[in-house]
């Protein structure tokens, strides 16, 4: 099953690719995502079949603006076969019936051949009949004989169409909804001894809208239970609770208080949909705090800030002991401001602000979850990604690192919980720490992923070897494979 499925179409200059695409995206005009800085190599189409979507790529641009030698060619084919084996299910490899076979129509075949990717040789420009049989040369290239089509007039369109999608994967089916066991969704808490994580599990299981029931087969230490929390119009929203110890008095007392030791949280971690950083209100953020989320961060596919203990907050306000704060409210937003300054790495998480001792806000921990787990299974559609890539590499350049910018041509979202998102670029290495949380900034916005957190794939094109011939290189290279 794919989620993203994806077609490139590939070939030499001038074989009618954008005219093929054009056909294909149903469209007269070529230009999409055509746009300085971004995709500018890359032209993207989501095509709408009866399969289900895919998304269609002309990688055509990729070096071959500049390409005037024969050996800049033979490198931009390089180049572009690399993109395309990247990024593909399915290559469809464009020729010239007018032209041909060519030798570098050869040089990509060969590459292509080896990539192990399904591979459709698209023979172009077939625009008037007779000409097909002439055009037995293009079987020599390995992939058989070839779809004799013809972009400018639409001859066997409806073929290609056809062969594109026997080739592609299914599409992803929507989950079986009858019968099937609602999938739980899994959390955990973490944060410094004495926060008041274990009072969270009780102050949760003391709650009249919860039924509890302990999994069975795990051990009394790493404990886990299921939950159905009773939300709004008699729904229930699975949950399980991972990682408890420590959940229950008599284990409390067996068990040192750093019972979520850093090697515990890791495993409960790994194994959560929601983590919830749990912090002090009348202490703040430390560095154990910090380091406690770019963990969570790391391993979680979403995280959410918990203020426990607010009632010692307000308290404190009241009676003045807590001087400086005209009220809870002013106490809150500075508090938030701190933790959005300190934890700056956090993916605009929601912070919720509770009493484990009072339950003050605590049923709502479980809807928070049960809203950024839905939240977690979303795709994000290809086109909106890099209208979005393009805007921001319009609004904000990349600094020059020894020279060179950052340069993306292509996104597209790979991956849910965490979101991955794949990024076709020119070097990986120029891609510096604060355009990446720019970057990231700007989706979490753009997609309303706060508490998602959000992976960046760099694909960089290969590097060009100036040194050597491109005979030589290539045949070194082949000799390596
Ligand atoms: P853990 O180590 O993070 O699991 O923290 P515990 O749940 O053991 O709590 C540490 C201490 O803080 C205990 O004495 C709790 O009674 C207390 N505590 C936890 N939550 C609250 C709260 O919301 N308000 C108040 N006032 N005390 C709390």
């Amino acid at each position: 099953m794919s989620t993203s499925r994806t077609v490139a179409l590939v070939g030499r200059p001038n074989v009618g690719k954008s005219r093929l695409f054009n056909r294909l995206a149903g469209r007269r005009i070529a230009i999409v995502l055509d746009q300085p800085g971004i995709t500018r190599d890359v032209n993207a189409f989501e095509v709408r079949d009866a399969s289900g979507p895919y998304t269609l790529l002309d990688t055509g641009g990729i070096g071959f603006s500049d390409a005037k030698t024969p050996k800049a060619l033979i490198e931009a084919a390089e180049e572009q076969v690399f993109m395309a084996v990247e990024m593909a299910d399915v290559i469809c490899f464009v020729v010239d019936a007018k032209d041909g076979l060519t030798v570098l129509d050869e040089t990509i075949a060969a590459r292509l051949r080896k990539s192990g990717k399904k591979i459709l040789l698209v023979v172009n420009k077939v625009d008037f009949p007779g000409l097909e049989d002439r055009l037995s040369d293009f079987s020599r290239l390995g992939l058989g004989a070839g779809l004799f089509v013809s972009a400018e007039h639409g001859y066997h369109e409806d073929q290609l169409r056809d062969e594109i999608v026997k080739l592609l994967p299914p599409c992803e089916k929507p989950a079986e909804t009858d019968n099937a066991p609602a999938r739980r969704v899994r959390i955990s808490f973490l944060g410094r001894p004495n926060v008041g994580k274990s009072s969270i599990c009780n102050a949760l299981l003391r709650s009249e809208r919860l039924v509890v029931s302990e999994v069975p087969g795990t051990t009394r230490d790493a404990i886990e239970l299921d939950l159905d929390f009773k939300g709004e119009n008699d729904t229930v929203i699975p949950f399980r609770l991972v990682d408890t110890a420590g959940l229950r008095r008599r284990t409390r007392v067996d068990t040192p208080v750093e019972v979520f030791s850093a090697m515990r949280s890791e495993e409960a971690i790994q194994k959560t949909d929601v983590a919830f950083v749990v912090l002090d209100a009348m202490e703040g953020v430390n560095k154990q705090d910090q380091v406690l989320l770019g963990k969570a961060l790391e391993m979680a596919p979403a995280v959410v800030v918990l203020v426990n203990k607010w009632d010692y907050a307000r308290a404190a306000i009241k009676d003045g002991s807590l001087p400086g704060y005209e009220d809870e409210r002013a106490y809150r937003e500075h508090f938030e401001a701190c933790v959005r300054e300190l934890l700056f790495f956090l993916p605009d998480s929601p912070i919720l602000f509770i009493s484990a001792k009072t339950g003050y806000f605590v049923d709502n921990i479980l809807r928070v979850a049960a809203k950024l787990d839905a939240k977690l299974d979303e795709k994000l559609t290809t086109g909106p990604v890099n209208r979005l890539l393009e805007r921001m590499f319009q609004q904000r350049e990349p600094a020059m690192r020894e020279g060179k910018r950052f340069r993306a041509y292509y996104a597209l979202q790979t991956g849910n919980r965490p979101f991955n998102i794949r990024i076709f670029c020119n070097r990986v290495d120029k891609l510096d720490d604060n355009y990446k949380r720019y970057l990231e900034r700007g989706f979490i916005n753009e997609f309303a992923l706060q508490g998602c957190s959000l992976r960046f794939t760099l694909i960089g094109k290969p590097k060009r070897d100036r040194t050597k011939s491109p005979s030589r290189t290539r045949k070194e290279r082949d000799e390596n494979e």
